[in-house]
């Protein structure tokens, strides 16, 4: 039968090879570094002393709460009591929302490097694509491009800071420039912010809903699973202006409907720990990512500067390897055992990209055994 499902992501392909080989997985984005004991207690506790039943659809009040005081303390964001819609991941949340906006032979604005959620999502709803990309070394937000490609069909943009997977940020003025953009062209803004709190060299995370421009029309889509490290929780959330979040609630209630209810209370629970928690969380990340890049470095490797999230890039062709990423990735997994993610994956069109992206959230041991693999394979290739 004839088939038009998109294929397996790269994620889980890696992840699976990577088990299947015995490899060393720095392909998929997951922690393999201590849990946070205090989240394990709070979940605990909530399967024994809270609830085991549906939660309200739109997800706990103490979780939503809990969010809003988050994002009021870290980015000074006021959201409304009804702005917010706790979903099953920040996938669902990206699901929610692109079923919400996008309606048959909208265009929507995608940029490259992407997430391979958001073209499928797009689709699905019956919307067409319209890419520009960032381009490296330093993937410069591409203005000049936005604003050209802007048609009259045009509906939306998706924008994603800190950015899966080269790391870097969208700032306040280029996103206020972005808002006038919007406004002029009356266009929604979808941002995937699931990195916010994996931010290492001090850049302020600044989100669209921060921009007055877009507060009314931009969707931000955040995740427990990358600021406490419980990517199998899977609780999300798309945070947005009281009219859009409802269009959110809509969709999210025929997707999933809820989300664990002991695992929001375990998330509203960690929301009360202290600031310091976070630094000292963050620290650790920030100690796994210096080991990774300096050990490559070491070894020859030229490793892109990246702001946040869990990942690093290398250039191959600056590592005296060939260009074809895709190709490296394979070979780097069955012949050296290190599982990657080719940067290629990131674009819709099937082309190499030179680039290919590393996860550092790893114990130093499996970090420095790593890196001796991936030594050792760029001296014979
Ligand atoms: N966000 C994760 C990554 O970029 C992947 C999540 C998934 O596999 N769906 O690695």
């Amino acid at each position: 039968m004839a088939s038009n499902a998109p294929k397996t992501t790269v994620f889980e392909t890696m992840s699976a090879l990577a088990r299947e080989l015995g490899a060393i997985n720095l392909g998929q984005g997951f922690p393999e570094m201590e849990e946070p004991p205090e989240l394990i207690a709070a979940a605990q506790r909530a399967l024994a002393e809270r609830s085991n039943q549906y939660p309200p659809m739109r997800g706990l009040p103490e979780l939503r709460g809990a969010i809003r005081d988050y994002y009021a303390r870290t980015q000074g964001l006021e959201i409304a009591d009804d702005g917010v819609i706790v979903t099953s991941g920040g996938t669902e949340a990206l699901a929610a929302s692109l079923l919400a906006l996008v309606r048959p032979g909208d265009e929507v604005i995608l940029v490259q490097p992407l997430y391979d959620a958001y073209l499928p999502l797009i689709e699905w709803a019956g919307g067409r694509a319209k890419f520009i990309s960032l381009t490296p070394p330093d993937w410069a937000f591409p203005l000049a491009a936005l604003a050209a490609a802007i048609g009259p069909e045009t509906r939306g943009i998706v924008l994603n800071t800190p950015n899966n997977p080269v790391g870097t940020m969208l700032g306040r003025s280029m996103l206020e420039a972005i808002g006038t953009l919007a406004q002029a062209h009356d266009l929604w803004v979808l941002c995937d912010e699931v990195w916010e709190g994996m931010v290492f060299d001090g850049t302020a995370h600044v989100s669209p809903l921060a921009i007055p421009a877009l507060a009314e029309r931009a969707i931000k889509i955040g995740s427990a699973g990358k600021i406490f490290s419980m990517t199998g929780w899977k609780v999300g959330w798309a945070v947005a202006a009281p009219a859009l979040a409802a269009q959110i609630a809509a969709r999210h209630q025929f997707l999933t409907f809820t989300t664990a209810t002991p695992l929001q209370w375990a998330v509203a629970d960690a929301f009360a720990l202290p600031q310091h928690w976070h630094s000292a969380h963050l620290a650790r990340y920030q100690a796994a990512k210096a080991r990774l890049v300096d050990g490559l470095t070491a070894a020859g490797f030229a490793v892109l500067p990246a702001s946040g999230t869990w990942f690093i890039t290398i250039d191959l062709a600056g590592s005296g390897l060939p260009a074809d990423d895709a190709a490296v990735a394979e070979r780097l997994l069955r012949q050296a055992g290190v599982a990657s993610i080719p940067v290629s994956a990131f674009y819709a069109e099937k082309a190499e990209h030179g680039f290919l992206r590393l996860c550092f959230t790893k114990q130093p041991e499996v970090i420095d055994q790593a890196i001796e693999r991936l030594a050792q394979f760029r001296r014979t290739g």
